[in-house]
């Protein structure tokens, strides 16, 4: 595991006056240890020790995955371990996001200790990243273009919305992906006005557009994607709209580079559907980070206060979504370069007629 993180982070304890920090958000344990199995450990990294805190099912992957961590044996939720390692400790930062009110009361009676909430400092260090992360990333998108490839011929009148989820999720893993990042959505016609539909038991009919969302996690990493098309013949608008959300989605990706504000980013695109009269129908942000988890830092929104730097890595994804008549999306995943992006999401964004 990379060392620089660790010492990254002590940084940060030394900023913050903290003697140590306890992590306990599993995508945050694997990103600082490399333990893969975060949800039954705790970390404690203090200025010269760190700790790994799980119970002895999981003793043989901690020397595997993360021999530099001092092992100890705890029950899953105690705390008596950790309570040990205490005493000389004054303050110790928890994960604010992730501990349960219950965790946080047994916290509470480990004395002397002072428990300091913080939040979002292993994020940051989370949302740039390096170059083996950025290969998983390409390696996650490239699986989903490859899904998407493979998916079309079978987008038809008469295919079942949640056949095409089910059958999207068996690609992604049959490729390479451990799991699904998310559930896959395959939405068509008026439920594609919903911006993160439910697939059901709905049949595709001639006439419906469908909004495809979906990612697999490859060695840890989410790809994210979404294309939006039509069955023969084109709903009454579509083409129209279709252009125009295409048009937001390349004022995005134009207005990304490092240190761009987010704000901004998700203002030129809501701005571009303004001018079309859309943007009442754009109801979310306009993309997020992407990394161990599917959503996380910076935002691409209109309160973000993110700033974008090199080897971010961020979706592009502005969509209309027009109650009665459906909805159209179009997203992409890229690294955010000195210049502007590395688009990693490959597959063709032209308007389909099926
Ligand atoms: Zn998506
Ligand atoms: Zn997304």
């Amino acid at each position: 595991m990379d060392e620089s993180r660790i010492n990254e982070l002590r940084k940060a304890l030394l900023k913050h006056e903290l003697d140590a920090l306890l992590i306990t958000s599993p995508a945050n344990i694997r990103y600082i240890s490399g333990f893969t199995a975060g949800a039954d450990a705790r970390l404690l990294l203090t200025l010269e020790d760190q700790y790994i805190f799980t119970d002895s099912r999981y003793r043989e992957q901690v020397v595997l995955e993360c021999p530099s961590w001092n092992y100890q044996e705890e029950k899953p939720q105690g705390l008596e371990q950790l309570g040990k390692k205490a005493p000389g400790l004054h303050k110790i930062g928890f994960e604010a996001l992730h501990v349960s009110y219950a965790f946080y009361q047994k916290m509470s009676r480990i004395k002397p200790v002072i428990w300091e909430p913080v939040a979002g400092l292993i994020e940051a260090l989370r949302s740039i990243k390096t170059p083996a992360e950025l290969d998983r990333l390409r390696a996650a998108a490239r699986i989903g273009d490859e899904v998407f490839a493979a998916i079309l011929p079978m987008i038809r009148a008469g295919a079942e919305e949640k056949s095409l989820a089910d059958t999207i999720v068996h690609l992604l893993r049959q490729k390479g992906c451990e799991k699904e990042a998310f559930d896959a959505i395959v939405v068509a016609g008026e439920n594609a006005a919903l911006p993160h539909g439910r697939p059901g038991k709905r049949v595709l009919f001639p006439g419906d557009m469908v909004t495809l969302d979906f990612g697999g996690i490859f060695e840890g990493y989410a790809g994210d994607m979404t294309r939006t098309v039509a069955i023969n013949p084109p709903p009454q608008g579509y083409k129209d709209i279709y252009q125009k959300v295409s048009e937001a989605q390349q004022v995005g990706l134009d207005s990304i580079k490092a240190g761009v504000s987010c704000r901004e980013v998700d203002q030129q695109v809501r701005h571009c559907l303004q001018k079309h009269g859309l943007d009442q129908f754009f109801t979310h942000g306009t993309g997020h980070g992407v990394g161990l988890e599917i959503h996380e830092r910076p935002t691409l929104s209109s309160n973000s206060e993110d700033t974008l730097m090199e080897n971010m890595v961020v979706t592009v994804e502005p969509g209309v979504y027009i109650p009665g008549w459906g909805g159209i999306r179009i997203e992409d995943t890229v690294i955010v370069t000195k210049n502007g992006v590395e688009i990693i999401t490959q597959s063709s964004k032209e308007l389909l007629i099926l």
